[in-house]
């Protein structure tokens, strides 16, 4: 068998190829806009064009496509062929500069949140070219060529998730570099770049058992479903050796994603029987967000393959864990280094501390925005849940650095828990344990030895918007802290004194972000509702804070969302949540109506003629009454709200019907079914 491994790359239009069909100057030009983000040069678009188009043919495609992100969360791709009409009866084939980096797919379906009039409701499609073009194959072979796009509306208003993110990715990077050069380092043109590595949870099941689950092909989970006797409790599945169809599902999973330049490294079970989890090498925030966006569509194309049906819903099964997506976060600075990795000499130490001190002030400061930008329909059902983190937003740093963060606080002076004592930028740090696995698990925003894991974001959502807030707050709380230090020292202090002075008292102001305990009890809840910390207990809660002054200005503020743009987001985020909860609550009444109330009559006539069976038929007689009632509140509930609290309702009679109905009456598959079969 042909080793997967060497095929990496296969279909990626990546520097290599590029280096083998462009002149040297075009690819050295191009290179230079790949790798610092200076704008790109018009005048080589054609050539580039070209040698993408022969590239492409050779891989046997047809067609290209902008490939985008609008707001729906998912992608978006139009085909255009390469053919042209030569006007003798015949064709040639082309593709143009201006057709590589701007498109028009019209689009005026997306929603924009009120950002386009129908009048100018075209948007359009601009090349990134920091995001390598690759080929994707239909399953019989026919291939397409597809550009990584932004997608903006006619005076370049964000319609999409990538736009934001190359802001906050270039604001972030403007404070780094500011950073840096306070440290006395000179990196040239460099960016510094955040980078993302997201693991990525799912659950396979059993194609022909979903096709008899109208619930699941139509809001992605079940709605009903009495838990299975057996489902996670044991553990036994976690890390469990991989089942034989599985495991063919994984391998050739690994395969198209490496061909197509995704880095996937990790695979293993998850905590919940049917639960998997995928996790790529870290990269560049954008190229690693476009890849996780590739990984769910390869997902969901292998898993049919292979028989399975993929369900990337937070929250596919009641009662068991759900599905997250780890977001490992990290900045590397534009020298090439890990700056949120503790360094090996006092100077690099203090650039450390200095990030994490800033982290604490943007996460305490706009721990809302945080929260918002986990708010979904779905991970409503996961955050809290004893198996996610809570709505409360806090950071776990580990014993050793909150105790050298303690010391700073202090001034830089007291003994460490290590022993010895620490002066910021003159003491090495004590040896903090790098990548250690055993450490807080139940944090949302957890230090891992080299990066933050934000562990709030739901396995079904674009991980764009968790990092535009990322980047963003990182870059103001950077920008204050640089400005706070350069004035220190324009009246005459010493760098590293001022740098001291400067964090002190920002760890002063916002300690009370950070949290070492178990964030799961009740009792965090408590502290940190004392503390002040803000509890957006659901979407509907959350999605406010997108009105707010402060995130306004913010986003405002770095031209990473303009007003109009933060507007449209809570708009589109709004409606997009209604619609859910909408299309859930009407698949609910449907399968009440039409396959539970007919099943459970019958058993109720079967029962009733066995006189020793009447109180099992006198028990499902109540129960259906129950749901009866719970469907005529439910067909009335208006607004998502009350429309969640119907469906609850209804729910637990149906759930009880389920252990009392005969299996062969009830008329879809059960978890035990799904889960274990
Ligand atoms: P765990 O399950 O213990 O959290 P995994 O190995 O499954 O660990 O996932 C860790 C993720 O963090 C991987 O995607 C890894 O590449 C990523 N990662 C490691 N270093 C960095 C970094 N500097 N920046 C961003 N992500 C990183
Ligand atoms: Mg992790």
């Amino acid at each position: 068998m042909k080793n997967t491994i060497e095929a990496f790359g296969e279909n990626v239009f990546g520097l290599a190829v590029m280096k083998q069909r462009l002149a040297a100057s075009t690819f050295e030009s191009l290179e230079k806009t790949i790798e610092t983000g200076s704008e790109l040069d018009a005048g080589i678009a054609d050539e580039v064009a070209e040698a993408m188009k022969e590239w492409a043919m050779d891989k046997g495609a047809t067609h290209y496509t902008h490939w985008f992100q609008p707001l729906t969360g998912a992608t978006a791709e139009k085909h255009d062929s390469f053919i042209f009409p030569d006007f003798k009866g015949g064709i040639i084939t082309k593709f143009s500069g201006g057709e590589l980096i701007q498109g028009e797919p019209d689009a005026s379906s997306f929603p924009s949140g009120g950002l386009r009039a129908t009048f100018e409701a075209r948007g359009y499609t601009g090349w990134d070219p920091t995001s390598p073009a690759f080929i994707k194959y239909a399953e019989d072979g026919a291939a397409t060529l597809c550009i990584p796009t932004v997608f903006c509306g006619y005076h370049g208003e964000a319609l999409d998730k990538k736009t934001p993110l190359l802001r906050s990715m270039k604001v972030l990077s403007e404070q780094v570099v500011r950073l840096g050069n306070l440290f006395g380092i000179d990196a040239g043109d460099n960016m510094a770049k955040a980078t993302l590595g997201s693991e990525q949870e799912y659950f396979l099941i059993d194609e022909d058992l979903i096709a008899e689950r109208p619930d699941v092909l139509q809001t992605g989970r079940t709605l009903f479903g009495k838990p299975s006797a057996k489902n996670q409790q044991l553990d036994d599945h976690y890390f469990g050796s991989i089942k034989g169809r599985v495991a063919s599902f994984m391998a050739d999973l690994d395969a198209e994603l490496w061909k197509a330049g995704v880095p996937a490294k990790t695979r293993h079970n998850e905590v919940c029987p049917a639960q998997f989890e995928i996790a790529p090498v870290f990269e560049t925030l954008n190229v690693s967000v476009d890849h996780n966006m590739m990984t769910m569509e390869t997902l969901r194309a292998v898993a049919e393959r292979h028989g399975f049906v993929c369900l990337l819903h937070e929250k596919p099964f009641a009662g068991v864990n759900g599905s997250g997506k780890h977001n490992n976060w990290s900045i590397m600075g534009p020298d090439g280094k890990n700056w949120f990795s503790p360094g090996d000499n006092p100077h690099e130490n203090a650039k450390f501390m200095t990030l994490v001190v800033a982290l604490m002030k943007a996460a305490d400061t706009h721990a809302d925005l945080l929260r918002v930008s986990v708010a979904t329909a779905g991970n409503d059902h996961r955050l809290g849940a004893n198996e996610a983190p809570p709505a409360v937003v806090s950071i776990f740093l580990g014993d050793q650095l909150f105790d050298v963060i303690e010391q700073i606080e202090q001034g830089g002076a007291t003994e460490s828990k290590q022993g010895g004592t620490i002066h910021l930028g003159v003491d090495l740090l004590p040896t903090l344990p790098r990548g250690n696995t055993d450490r807080n698990r139940t944090s949302p925003l957890a230090f891992c030895g080299n990066r933050f894991e934000f562990r709030a974001v739901g396995s079904n959502q674009n991980p764009a918007g968790a990092n535009v807030v990322l980047n963003t707050i990182m870059a103001e709380a950077l920008d204050a802290i640089c400005s706070d230090v350069e004035k220190a020292m324009a009246d005459g202090k010493a760098f590293t004194d001022a740098l001291q002075d400067v964090l002190a008292s920002v760890i002063k102001t916002h300690k009370r972000i950070l949290f070492n305990g178990d964030n799961y009890t009740a009792e965090w809840l408590e502290e940190a509702a004392r503390r002040g910390l803000p509890n957006l207990r659901n979407t509907e809660e959350a999605l406010e804070v997108l009105k707010t002054e402060k995130a306004k200005a913010l986003f405002s503020k770095y031209g990473v969302l303009s007003n109009e743009e933060l507007e449209s987001r809570y708009n589109t985020y709004t409606e997009t949540y209604e619609t859910i909860i909408a299309i859930e609550a009407n698949t609910a009444l449907e399968i009440a109506k039409t396959m539970i109330v007919p099943a459970v009559v019958t058993a109720i006539s079967e029962y009733a003629e066995v006189e020793a069976a009447k109180p099992v038929a006198d028990e499902m007689s109540a129960l259906l009454t129950k749901t009866l009632e719970g469907i005529k509140a439910l067909d009335a509930a208006e607004g998502a709200a009350a429309q969640i609290a119907a469906m609850d309702a209804l729910r637990e009679s149906v759930d009880a019907l389920e252990a009392i109905v005969p299996a062969d009456l009830w008329p879809m598959p059960s978890y035990s079914e799904m889960l274990l079969g």
